[in-house]
């Protein structure tokens, strides 16, 4: 990226619009009163409150149905107000100029100010600052950091337009933002700063590869049978799933279908007649619309859904865990 952060951030400001400044304005009233508004990201849309007010991140919860020990990311919209919510040190920095806004989440100490509720009990709060103009102003009008998970019903594929939020929580909430499609399709990418490593917590929208490259260091893989659960709670749920079962498979097998009716997507044609297929044109196009694709193939008539496999370098990775997660192993 280019220019410092704070020049990237005056461009975007620099761009509203006074129908766009009323319309945020009143959410920024429903935010300071504890009320949830859905905002959306360059990932995919959030369900949003005061990351403060330990009475508005409980609606989040109950909202989504999310168990209560899995933490949320806080929204900022400034380094201020990054350094006011966590213990930022040296590497944090660097990789906010890096990288900010985008996904990238990082799990620091947290500061006092932030409600064990939104933290999930634990010492540590995880921030991010989303590429997004109309969620940077909400941010900043506010004047608070916004606490926001997915704004999906806890453990259904994470919604990446407007329409699908109010299908899944419509009724819950004070008001959506709409900033129509999101850019990248997968949540951001987390990683914890608190050690000496850097540990991948969860693989998203910004390519352990890229800050690799920016750290001149490998970012450590969570080890099987390491403390990760505790680290990250999230990553113990089944998650993103659709109604009907997904597999996750190079091919589409007669072993895996069973003589039942089946979808199927990825970036290659199915052999066979699926009776509906999403194929998409690159490795970004499956992370942009591998939900919505979810969402569209378990409506399709189809017994279960087939995902092809993709190499799990860069995006892949991300792609790959949801895929993984989605089916269930
Ligand atoms: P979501 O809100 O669905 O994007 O999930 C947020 C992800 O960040 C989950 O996997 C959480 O477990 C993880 N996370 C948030 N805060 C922390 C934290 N303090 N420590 C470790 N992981 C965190
Ligand atoms: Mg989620």
């Amino acid at each position: 990226m280019s220019g410092t952060m704070e020049d990237r951030l005056a461009k975007i400001f620099s761009q509203t619009t006074e129908a766009e400044r009323a319309e945020i304005d009143r959410a920024a009233s429903f935010i300071r009163a504890g009320r949830l508004v859905a905002i959306p990201t360059e990932t995919v849309y959030g369900l949003g409150a005061n990351a403060l007010d330990a009475e508005a991140v409980k609606s989040i919860y109950e909202a989504k149905g999310r168990p209560s020990d899995n933490p949320l990311i806080l929204h900022v919209c400034s380094m201020e107000m990054a350094d006011s919510v966590v213990k930022l040190n040296d590497r944090a920095r660097f990789l906010m100029e890096k990288f900010w806004p985008g996904p990238l989440s990082m799990v620091l100490f947290a500061r006092g100010v932030v409600p064990l509720r939104t933290r999930g009990g634990l010492e540590t709060a995880a921030i991010r600052m989303p590429d997004n103009r109309l969620t940077l102003e909400l941010i900043r009008a506010s004047g608070v950091p916004i606490a926001a998970p997915s704004a999906n019903i806890s453990g259904r594929p994470s919604p990446t337009d407007a329409q699908t939020v109010r299908d899944d929580v419509g009724g819950k909430i004070a008001a959506i933002l709409d900033g129509g499609e999101c850019r990248v399709g997968v949540e951001s990418t987390v990683i914890d700063l608190t050690g000496d490593k850097v540990v991948l917590l969860r693989p998203g929208g910004l390519a352990k590869e890229d800050i690799e490259a920016a750290l001149g260091l490998t970012v450590a893989l969570p080890q099987d049978g390491s403390n990760i659960i505790k680290r990250s709670p999230g990553t113990r749920y089944r998650h993103y799933a659709p109604v009907i079962p997904l597999f996750v498979a190079e091919q589409a097998t007669e072993e895996l279908i069973k003589g039942r009716k089946w979808a199927w997507m990825g970036m290659s044609e199915p052999p066979g007649s699926p009776v509906a297929k999403i194929i998409f044109a690159s490795q970004s196009k499956y992370a942009r619309e591998l939900f919505r694709a979810m969402r569209t193939l378990e409506k399709s008539g189809a017994e279960l859904i087939i995902a092809e496999k993709t190499d799990s370098s860069r995006i892949g990775r991300a792609i790959m865990e949801r895929l993984t997660r989605a089916s269930g192993i």
